[in-house]
């Protein structure tokens, strides 16, 4: 839908059955520019007949693909892939337009989803089963299928990547799938979908809605057709849909909140710390699942590096993520800087002391100061909730136990980090922290090849790596006699 040559903002559709269908007789949702403030376009909302449509095609598509060779689902992923590259420069500016993070992370991220889909295109092939030696003419084979057809969510934070994560292990195993992306940031969903068509992916194999969550989610997880359930958002909605999948027994993989903890030790690089912590912190300002949040920094370093990172996050250049100055675009929706300030005035008024930030910026948009904040005693909110924005808190710790007992302490396990130059104290802590996932000198967490996943309340399951493909097959066990 559309058009490459041009590089203006899309008209918004969903691809149901074959078709793109526009707002034409349709509820619909007005997508705004978090930069601006301003309609960038009207979203077709689906109906429950739409929704009846994309499960019907999502039927006809997993009988099509689950006997389509391997070859040829990984021609597809491998097409879609040059496409998304041939395409950056429109992806990546409607994706910065309609999510308000830079231009320059919006092109990472259409080249990491580019490469996603080139390494399930290989990962796929190596689909290994196993067989049992019995008595002689007798055996037993245990292969893997793929699961069925998948009702994926994605969340707005990463329009483009989040939406390929959904798309390719799937494709890749032989599944369908009804992706329901953000109703935020639709158009870099639509262009993954369209890559993916537009390299010869059959039309029921891939359904693209948007509506009300809640309705879409209620209608799909009622449907026997979909036999998994996909999830990236918040703790609270991964709850709400895993008991929905349960009255049908559906498999979930749930990517939900996190509140990571970053563990800052004496013998730390101070300067690569504070570089690695600033721009990871302001990294679609701070809305992102593995942002560092929780600073906890021993004693015999801790003034040198509060100093030295307030005095970083305080000069970060904010603005519009289409100019090249920006360093950090505007927070996703007015949802964002209001809870954002919502937490800041709990913490100050817990005894919390701002170094830097704190306020909303007074232009159009939804934009927030980067803020660092000291002093906040464990009974402020932000203490215990994500705050999925660009603050930081930073208390001090003597002890490596006391450090590690802080980094346990909430119910999330998602992503945590240390900086430390002692060999033997990283060992220690890879096995003492509790996280998905654990970035040691380091805020890079994801890569095609390695899975992306947490623990606790944090969720179950992995995407990426063999791990994110092994989550979209069952088992089967076939006994010869
Ligand atoms: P939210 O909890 O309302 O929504 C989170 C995501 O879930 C959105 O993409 C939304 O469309 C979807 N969603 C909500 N209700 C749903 C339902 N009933 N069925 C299906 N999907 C549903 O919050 P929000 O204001 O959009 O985002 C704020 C919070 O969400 C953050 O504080 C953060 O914890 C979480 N979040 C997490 C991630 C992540 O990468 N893990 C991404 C985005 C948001």
């Amino acid at each position: 839908m559309a058009d490459y040559e041009n590089t203006g903002y899309p008209q918004l559709g969903m691809y149901i059955d074959g078709e793109w269908l526009t707002a034409a007789g349709r509820r619909t949702q007005t997508v705004i520019n978090p930069a601006t403030g301003d309609a960038l376009g009207d979203l077709p909302l689906a109906s429950a007949a739409d929704l009846d449509r994309a499960l019907e095609a999502a039927e006809r598509g997993f009988r099509l693909w689950r006997s389509t060779p391997v070859e040829e689902r990984a021609r597809v992923l491998r097409g879609a892939a040059q496409l998304l590259r041939d395409r950056i420069d429109i992806i990546a500016a409607n994706a910065t337009r309609e999510e308000g993070k830079t231009l320059l992370e919006t092109r990472i991220e259409t080249m990491a989803c580019a490469g996603l889909f080139d390494f399930y295109a290989e990962e796929a092939k190596r689909n290994y089963g196993r067989v049992l030696v019995r008595p002689a003419g007798t055996r037993s084979i245990v292969t893997r299928e793929p699961v069925g057809p998948v009702a994926a969510f994605a969340p707005w934070n990463f329009p483009i990547h989040n939406p390929g994560r959904k798309l390719g292990a799937p494709i890749a195993a032989g599944c369908s799938v009804i992706l329901k992306p953000a109703e935020e940031a639709p158009a870099s969903a639509m262009a993954v979908v369209q890559a993916l068509i537009d390299a010869g992916c059959p039309a029921d194999v891939c359904q693209l809605v948007f509506g009300v969550p809640d309705e879409v989610s209620r209608h799909l997880l009622a449907s026997q057709v979909i036999r998994k359930v996909s999830f990236t958002g918040s703790t609270a909605v991964g709850k709400h849909l895993m008991k929905l999948a349960a009255d049908t027994m559906k498999r979930t993989t749930m990517e939900l909140g996190g509140h990571a903890p970053v563990l800052i030790f004496d013998d730390c690089d101070l300067d690569k710390a504070v570089d690695l912590l600033a721009t990871g912190k302001v990294r679609n300002a701070g809305q992102v699942c593995v942002s560092p949040t929780r600073f906890y920094i021993q004693e015999g370093i801790h003034d040198r590096f509060v100093a030295a990172y307030t005095q970083r996050m305080a000069a970060v250049q904010v603005g519009d993520g289409l100019l090249p100055d920006s360093q950090m675009g505007p927070m996703a929706n007015p949802r964002r800087p209001a809870a954002i300030a919502d937490l800041v005035a709990d913490a100050v008024s817990h005894g919390g002391v701002i170094g830097t930030g704190g306020e909303r910026i007074d232009r159009d948009g939804f934009f927030f100061q980067p803020t660092v904040l000291s002093n906040v005693p464990l009974s402020a909110r932000i203490m215990n909730e994500e705050p999925f924005g660009p603050v930081v808190v930073t208390s001090p710790f003597r002890t490596f136990d006391e450090a590690v007992e802080q980094a346990n302490r909430l119910p999330f396990g998602l992503a945590a980090f240390a900086f430390t130059e002692n060999g033997r104290q990283a060992n220690l802590l890879g096995s003492a922290i509790e996280a998905g996932m654990i970035g040691i000198n380091t805020t890079s967490l994801a890569a095609a090849d390695s899975p992306f996943q947490g623990i606790k309340e944090s969720g179950h399951g992995s995407e990426d790596g063999p791990e994110g493909l092994a989550a979209c097959y069952v088992t089967k066990s076939i006994h010869q006699v």
